[in-house]
């Protein structure tokens, strides 16, 4: 791996673990959304404390919005087509050119499912399927 590939692979790691300290001091739930009879509307159980207001600046709609620009990246590389991308055979041993066909979702695709709430439970998801 060059230097800048560690590089980033090193900021990768720190601008995750940020957000997961963050998300795991606010007891890494999700926040909910409730209406006020009267109208508006307020996090349930949240003051907005400093950790809370850290927690929603790092997940503005501008990092959003970067944030889904780079998953769609992603999916254009791994998600229905045929190509090779490392993954683990079922030994548990690293394939680092694992084959997989236009209707096979990749390791990369099942990983970034998982970070929008997608669990091992469900079937495998095929396009058009509702997310929460
Ligand atoms: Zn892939």
């Amino acid at each position: 791996m060059t230097a800048q590939g560690e590089d980033i692979l090193a900021w990768l790691d720190d601008a995750i673990s940020l957000r997961e300290q963050k998300a795991r001091r606010l007891g890494g739930g999700p926040f909910e959304v409730k209406t006020y009879p009267w109208g508006g509307t307020y996090l349930e159980g949240a003051e907005l404390h400093e950790d809370e207001i850290a927690h929603i600046v790092l997940h503005d709609p501008a990092s959003v919005l970067r944030r889904c620009a780079a998953d769609r990246e992603l999916l254009e590389l791994h998600g229905g087509r045929a190509h090779s991308c490392p993954a683990y055979d079922y030994d548990g041993d690293l394939d680092e050119h694992a084959r997989f066909y236009n209707h096979e979702v990749c390791p990369v695709v099942q990983h970034l499912a998982d970070g929008y709430g997608w669990t091992a439970k469900q079937t495998s998801p095929s396009k058009g399927d509702q997310v929460t």
